[in-house]
């Protein structure tokens, strides 16, 4: 089984990293359209197709986007981020489980894709951003 690790921030790893970054969506009804996106936040920027050097990978989830770490701390390390502004940790709530699920599903896919099937040597890494 894979090795599921989740801490605050992510750390360089071995051999296999999938960092999942979830951030949580700020939004009551009628009041979200402006926090879906944050200038300042480099992943809205990624998401947005604003930062041309980072290429994004497919995604068959159309509320995630995937691409390379442009650090990587391992061989395959690849980032999984929800394309709406997720904040901080503090703003989860039950209704973020299902997309941190689908985060880790196509992380793994990523990870088959490029034929990485050792999932017993596979960190995921959640990262929350305060
Ligand atoms: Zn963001």
């Amino acid at each position: 089984m894979a090795e599921k690790q989740a801490g605050l921030a992510g750390e360089p790893n071995p051999d296999c990293t999938v960092t999942a970054k979830a951030g949580p969506e700020v939004s009551s009804p009628g009041t979200s359209e402006s926090r879906d996106y944050d200038s300042n936040c480099v992943f809205c920027r990624v998401a947005a197709g604003q930062e041309p050097e980072t290429e994004l990978l497919y995604c068959e989830n159309k509320d995630l986007v995937c691409f390379k770490d442009i650090k990587p701390a391992a061989l395959h390390h690849y980032l999984v981020v929800p394309k709406k502004h997720i904040g901080s940790c503090k703003d989860l709530n039950k209704d973020h489980i299902e997309m941190v699920e689908s985060m880790v599903t196509v992380g793994k896919t990523i990870l088959e894709r490029n034929n990485f099937t050792d999932f017993t040597d596979v960190r995921l890494i959640i990262c929350l951003k305060s």
